[in-house]
């Protein structure tokens, strides 16, 4: 469809994360299912995730959803990042319509600035992280409590060949990767 809208995601990992955990008991997001909710009706330009760096395990997993990360170095903020990108990428037209993964009142300002350079902006959040006030500077709400079965994530079981314990990860490893707990994992790069 050559009218179709340009759709750009900016995924807030911990906001999507921390609350998909806490809220719905989902360990590990589908984040390949998730772009496709966020950017349904669009041509997609563009999807983000934004991870701070102690959660830089969670990279691989990620990339293989086909995703593009952008890893927060420790003591900057996510949202600085975020938000400098919407704002740098609105500014050069990259995008028709923004659709920010955060129900977070920190974005409440960048939305309206995004507006007034006439792009559409769409919020995707939890209900329960959805802060006041998204509602009614955003062009339109995507509930994500609706999807919960479609954005969480099948895990594989593996035991560490390292320390012996059980763990999950949201991908199966190739025949010739050892399994290695996170614990192991982060001990190993060090
Ligand atoms: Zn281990």
């Amino acid at each position: 469809m050559p009218d179709e809208k340009r759709g750009m995601a900016f995924i807030d990992f911990d906001n999507i994360n921390i609350t998909a955990r806490n809220q719905h008991n989902i360990k590990y997001l589908n984040f390949n299912k998730l772009r496709e909710i966020l950017l349904k009706d669009l041509r997609c330009v563009g999807c983000i995730v934004y991870l701070p760096n102690k959660m830089s395990s969670m990279i691989s997993h990620i990339q293989k959803s086909g995703l593009e990360v952008k890893v927060v170095s420790p003591g900057k903020s996510v949202d600085g990042k975020l938000i400098f990108d919407l704002i740098t990428n609105a500014h050069n037209d990259s995008f028709d319509v923004a659709v920010i993964a955060s129900g977070d009142k920190d974005y409440i300002s960048v939305v309206q600035e995004v507006k007034k350079m006439k792009k559409d902006v769409i919020i995707g959040s939890f209900s329960s992280a959805l802060a006041h006030g998204m509602t009614s500077v955003s062009d339109g709400i995507i509930n994500l409590d609706e999807y919960l079965h479609d954005i969480t994530q099948k895990t594989y079981e593996y035991k560490c060949t390292n320390c012996g314990s059980d763990f999950e990860l949201p991908f199966k490893l190739f025949a010739n990767q050892n399994p290695l707990c996170r614990k192991c994992f982060r001990a190993q790069k060090q």
